[in-house]
């Protein structure tokens, strides 16, 4: 299984990890395989020191990756700004994969639809290695399939229905698997185990999210569910021991959706009482933070909570209504009184939604100022699957066939006339830094 390289104008380690292909490694464990992870992003793999410098760590594990300049593809040479690879050089991706030997199958997973660049090239590397069948699976396999088929891999898993994956290896590899009666989320690890050393760990209570805001993917792809919050500790516990990291994450979609839930897996980690700071980098719920919960969140000992603001104004009840400034305040609130510093508290704002003003996010900035609390801006990036970019098909301000590089959310301010221009959106983030 392999994590690929990836593509970009920038990228920052900010607690990546595969988890989807984590997952699928538990699945393949129990399907009987014997399964290796070459994971090109993970900076801290001792081995990747012998090829590469790497960077090191800035807060809480995160960090830069080690990177290089590469020829800008096509579509994107006027772009004034370096094109680079994130993540481990091509010599120790050949490296790993002399090591491990013959394999029947390689899985190459992927995230976010604008970097297939890295995804393609990572498999074009694999298949100059092995001739072994490349599949490839991932969150962009499943947002725009169509593309992810152009790729240069043997076959696409399009889905994140493990339980059809046996059928998929029983046709390649001529087996008979029965599948297996499990609740993958429920009942499995990410199988963590398959790294050699690790910087920090990540995990999800829960997959998908009860909100619909317009545009999201995350409700389009899964239907929201919660995992015990005994297995979740067990999780924790399991791989604490392993690792003994400093950081671990959640980065739940919806961590504070179903209450009693939240409180009883908080109450779990406040009293096994792990020596770890916990994150929550991924836009909590303000509207459900009271004051119970920041106290727990305080106890469990959380360093890191972002909140989801996103815009001022009529868009927020426009965009699906998850959240106003008074839900903001009020969490602001809650979570000052339970000892939580402006450092440790930040709010995104979403900057270049469309019908967003320039003034919308200017005084969304502002608001958040007020509050005394860390910004962290958001550029929009139009999603296929969600009714914002059904929106803009349908009054034709995007190509349905546009690039999914052109929609890259540092790149669209360059040419999409559609949304706020590069000049105002680097306004946006001067008030932030000023
Ligand atoms: S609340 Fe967050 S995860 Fe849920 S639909 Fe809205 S943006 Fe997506």
């Amino acid at each position: 299984m392999i994590n690929p390289n990836i593509h970009d104008f920038a990228a920052y380690d900010f607690w990546l990890k595969p988890l989807g292909i984590l997952y699928v490694g538990a699945f393949l464990k129990r399907l009987g395989f014997e399964v290796h992870l070459i994971d090109t992003l993970n900076r801290h793999d001792k081995d990747l020191k012998r090829f590469v410098k790497v960077p090191k760590d800035k807060k809480y594990g995160t960090g830069k990756f080690p990177s290089r300049v590469i020829e800008k593809p096509k579509i994107v040479k006027s772009i004034p700004r370096k094109f680079k690879e994130y993540g481990a050089p091509p010599e120790y991706l050949e490296w790993k994969m002399k090591e491990i030997g013959n394999v029947d199958i390689v899985m190459v997973t992927s995230t976010m639809t604008y970097w297939y660049h890295g995804v393609w090239e990572t498999i074009r590397r694999i298949k100059k290695i092995t001739d072994s069948p490349v599949i490839l699976g991932g969150i962009y396999t499943q947002i725009i399939p169509q593309h992810a088929r152009k790729s240069p891999a043997d076959f696409v898993f399009p889905t994140n229905r493990l339980e059809l994956l046996p059928k998929l290896l029983n046709d390649i590899l001529d087996l008979h698997l029965k599948n297996i009666d499990i609740d993958w989320f429920e009942d499995l690890d990410p199988a963590y185990e398959l790294y050699k050393s690790i910087g920090y760990l990540v995990f999800t209570s829960s997959i998908g999210c009860p909100f619909r805001c317009t545009y999201c993917i995350t409700p389009r792809m899964w239907k929201f569910k919660r995992r015990t919050p005994e297995k979740v500790v067990e999780s924790i516990l399991r791989y604490k021991d392993i690792f003994d990291v400093r950081d671990i994450v959640f980065f739940d979609d919806a961590f504070l959706v179903g209450k009693g839930h939240t409180a009883k897996l908080l109450k779990l980690i406040a009293n096994e009482k792990i020596n770890t700071r916990f994150h929550l980098p991924n836009g909590i719920h303000a509207r459900l933070v009271d004051e119970e919960i920041a106290n727990l969140l305080k106890e469990a000992n959380f360093k890191t909570i972002y909140l989801g603001y996103e815009t001022s104004g009529d868009l927020q009840k426009k965009t699906g209504g998850k959240v106003f400034d008074k839900d903001l305040i009020r969490a602001v609130d809650f979570l000052k009184r339970a000892g939580f510093t402006k450092d440790e508290i930040r709010a995104y704002v979403l900057v270049n939604l469309p019908g967003q003003k320039l003034q919308d996010a200017i005084r969304a900035v502002e608001f958040l100022k007020e509050l005394d609390i860390g910004i962290s801006v958001n550029e929009y990036t139009p999603i296929p699957g969600t009714p914002e970019w059904n929106e803009l098909i349908k009054s034709g301000k995007i190509d349905p066939d546009t690039d999914p590089l052109l929609l890259d959310n540092s790149i669209l301010p360059y040419w999409w006339n559609g949304g706020m221009s590069k000049e105002e959106v680097e306004y946006i983030k001067s008030i932030v830094r000023s």
